[in-house]
């Protein structure tokens, strides 16, 4: 029996906010999701993301089982290689990725829309659109956040769940800082068509890639093949199970992602013209194809047969640490207070980490076990601990770092040459490809 009633509010419909309304819905614990998108088809800035042991284990923790069940039949196919390719599409190493039909010890691809529409199911009631946060006022009895179309909410918990750009973090930490990274990269999605098939060699187009290029431009394709076909029907071959979830799955009608090419192409900063944020559509497109000038045309191509309306700029920004604050009934998790750079793709799987972490924290003052406050603090020690060790080992990888040796004239090509060096002899000497790839799986999976 609960001890404490909990009305628990939470800013923002992303990767995190979602996973844990699922959670505290599971718990029996009240909760309300505020989104500023007006609909749940509205923008994402992204297409795919790469969810690892760490999200797996969190969404199976928080969402019910059938629906962890179709998370994980709505994912894309795993890549089977991890290859790193020059400009010019040579390979100068591939590792043969296991395969891994573990539902959490596995490491999966998914449209960003399809995650999307996957949170979403089942707790729709719950979540309110076209809710801008403004601003909140804390009482001793509680807490009300304000939105811009003049309503308001009270709960004993907020949660500020608003990504890097957080409106609760800049009110109620104000000192926390995010910074550019100096990188700024363009991304692309062009559907997969039996052309684009064609251009790419089988362990591209079966793979993960990440691109060396020449002159400091770092590239990453990914090859996007679902379960379901044009028509948004179970394709010939998918397992029945999986079938099944497909096909009665809801959120499909929501959903318009169909195969596709994801790829993405960043520098330093000062590489793009310096209007490039607020670029778009061919635009972006040209710039991409000028900063891609000596890549493979094959690579070319995919840019150029890009929708217009799918190309967007991202300038990669980084969480600064800060000192743990004296714990309140307004928390944050996710990008609100840890944002990092995509270097070692895990900013979504440390959000995830964090919603399965305090609706373990909010479950536990539900229940009485715990005071209140006792909770969210043990939650924020251990939240910013790993959240900002993942910000530090991010920073740097691969090419997110405007400072990186890379982007430098001269040393640059020093760089350049050591890391391919790298990844070629890790890839073409047993034990130590044996090391990559446990190292990979290792730091892809622990929960450190
Ligand atoms: C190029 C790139 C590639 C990446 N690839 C990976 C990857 O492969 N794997 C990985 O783990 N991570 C990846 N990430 C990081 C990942 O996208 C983020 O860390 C993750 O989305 C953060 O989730 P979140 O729930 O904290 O925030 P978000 O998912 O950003 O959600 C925030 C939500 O809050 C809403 N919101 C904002 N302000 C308000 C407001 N005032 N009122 C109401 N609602 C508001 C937004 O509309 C949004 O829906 C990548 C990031 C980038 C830039």
């Amino acid at each position: 029996m609960p001890s404490t009633p909990l009305h628990v509010l939470v800013i923002g419909a992303g990767t995190g906010g979602l996973c844990l309304a699922h959670g505290l819905r599971r718990a029996g614990i009240s909760v309300a999701v505020y989104e500023r998108e007006r609909t749940r088809s509205d923008a994402l800035h992204g297409y795919r993301v790469g969810i690892n042991p760490t999200g797996n284990r969190a969404l199976r923790e928080c969402l019910p089982p059938d629906l962890f069940d179709t998370f994980r039949a709505t994912c894309a196919r795993s890549p089977r290689h991890f290859n790193v390719l020059t400009g010019r599409m040579r390979r100068t190493a591939s590792f043969a990725l296991p395969p891994s039909d573990d539902p959490v010890n596995s490491e999966r691809s998914v449209s960003r829309m399809t995650l999307r529409q996957v949170l979403l199911t089942g707790v729709e009631d719950v979540v309110h659109f076209d809710k801008t946060f403004t601003h909140y006022e804390q009482r001793a009895d509680g807490v009300t956040a304000h939105f811009a179309d003049g309503t308001s909410a009270t709960g004993d918990v907020l949660v500020a769940a608003d990504g890097t750009r957080s409106t609760v973090r800049r009110q109620y930490l104000p000192h926390a800082r995010v910074e550019e990274t100096g990188v700024i990269s363009i991304t692309a999605k062009a559907p997969i068509t039996p052309e684009t098939r064609a251009m790419l060699p089988p362990e591209v187009f079966d793979g993960i890639s990440l691109i060396f290029g020449g002159r400091g431009r770092m590239g990453i394709l990914h090859v996007m093949e679902f379960g379901w076909d044009e028509r948004g029907a179970p394709k010939a071959g998918v397992g029945g199970t999986d079938a099944d979830l497909i096909a009665r799955w809801p959120g499909l009608l929501y959903d318009n992602t169909r195969d596709y090419l994801n790829l993405a192409v960043w520098s330093a900063a000062d590489r793009f013209p310096a209007d490039v944020r607020d670029r778009r559509g061919a635009d972006l497109i040209e710039i991409a194809l000028d900063l891609t000038r000596d890549w493979h045309p094959a690579l070319r191509t995919i840019f150029a047969g890009s929708d217009p309306g799918s190309c967007f700029p991202v300038t990669l920004a980084t969480s600064v640490p800060i000192e743990p604050w004296p714990t309140s009934t307004v928390t944050l998790l996710g990008d609100a207070i840890h944002t990092m750079t995509p270097g070692h793709g895990v900013g979504a799987n440390t959000a995830l980490r964090d919603a399965s972490l305090l609706c373990r924290a909010l479950t536990a003052a539900y229940s009485g076990r715990t005071p209140l406050l006792r909770a969210l603090a043990d939650y924020e020690t251990e939240m910013i601990r790993y959240g900002f060790a993942r910000v530090a080992e991010s920073r740097g990888a691969n090419g997110t770092s405007g400072d990186d040796p890379l982007y430098r004239p001269v040393i640059g090509r020093l760089a350049l040459a050591g890391a391919r060096g790298f990844f070629a002899s890790s890839s073409r000497i047993p034990p130590l490809r044996r090391k990559f790839l446990a190292d990979l799986s290792a730091y892809r999976g622990a929960d450190t």
